[in-house]
């Protein structure tokens, strides 16, 4: 392997520790104990995995957090009134609202309804906006795209002027990626569906972010030499050998692609961790915000 791992697991750990000490400080100085209410509609089994594990970290963090759970028959005015009456409460700093919502249900105006100030999931309107404007400074950072950064930053003392390759962009990684690399002054390409020729484009990055959901779809003749891969893809693939049936990998094929990269990130214990690390930074920064 000539590629550096970059171990999200580790640098998230890290981030997390540095979160639980901020609150330690906070709570110390008699400031309130940050909240996070998270509002999961329906039965979807991933979600309920995703919530649990977010309030597993904030009791880890000393965070406090609140579950509120809304069955799949919830109308839209019962998602609404609740996401009214979080927005209202002093003792919740962050609301996060987890997608996707069950069908049926209008997303965008449920995500519009989240207090600018209380988004911590960084999915408003507004946030999203700012971070498209030059000149405007969003008050959160989604999750997944701020840890994506954040690893980056680890490893690329100055990312002004590389090529960046993102592959993706989703509403939740690809394109807020792409506008934070901007944000950064990288020169950015974004790839879709449609791209043609994916191979060559991908071949010009420096800083390559996969986040396209197809297994081991980036092999390592499409890698630069020397390139930062940060691979975001989450996808099983059958695996007799494993106790579950099936493993874990990456939208890149990673033992071609460390043998060409210069840095690179394990699926999993690259990208995963961080989006929970991130979350409980914007639910800190968010009651921060309140002390104002
Ligand atoms: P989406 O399905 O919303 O978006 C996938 C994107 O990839 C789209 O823009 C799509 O293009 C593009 N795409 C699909 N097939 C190809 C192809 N053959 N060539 C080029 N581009 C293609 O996915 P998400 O953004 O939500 O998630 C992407 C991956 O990241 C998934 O594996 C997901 O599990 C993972 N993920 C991981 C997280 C983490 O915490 N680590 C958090 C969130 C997601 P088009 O727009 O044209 O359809």
């Amino acid at each position: 392997m000539s590629a550096e791992l970059v171990d999200g697991k580790a640098i998230a750990e890290d981030v997390r520790m540095k979160v639980k000490e901020s609150v330690q400080a906070r709570i110390k100085a008699g400031k309130g104990t940050p909240g996070l209410a998270t509002v999961l509609v329906g039965e979807n089994p991933a979600s309920q995995v995703y919530v649990r594990s977010k309030h597993k970290a904030c009791q880890e963090a000393g965070i406090k957090s609140f579950a509120y759970e809304l069955p799949a028959s919830a109308s839209q005015e019962d998602v609404e009134a609740l996401v009214k009456r979080l927005n209202e409460d002093d003792s919740v700093n962050g609301i996060l609202v987890q997608l996707p919502l069950p069908a049926g249900l209008d997303e965008e105006r449920v995500l519009n309804m989240v207090s600018i100030e209380k988004d911590v999931d960084g999915f408003h309107p507004l946030n999203i906006g700012r971070l498209a404007q030059k000149g405007r400074d969003p008050l959160f950072i989604p999750c997944t795209p701020a840890g994506v950064m954040y690893l980056i930053e680890q490893v690329v003392p100055k990312i002004e002027g590389k090529n960046a390759v993102v592959l993706g962009r989703s509403n939740i990684v690809g394109m807020p990626v792409a506008l934070l690399l901007v944000r950064a002054n990288a020169t950015v390409t974004i790839c879709h569906s449609r791209t043609k020729d994916l191979p060559a484009v991908v071949r010009q990055a420096d800083i390559l972010v996969a986040a396209v959901g197809r297994a081991n779809m980036v092999k390592g003749d499409w890698v630069k030499p020397g390139a930062v891969v940060i691979d975001v893809g989450i996808n099983r693939i059958d695996d007799a050998a494993a106790k579950r049936g099936y493993r874990l990998v990456g939208d890149v094929d990673f033992d071609e692609a460390k043998e060409v990269a210069g840095y690179i990130t394990p699926v999993p214990g690259g990208v995963g961790p961080m989006t929970i690390a991130m979350l409980l930074t914007n639910t800190l920064k968010a009651a921060e915000l309140a002390d104002r």
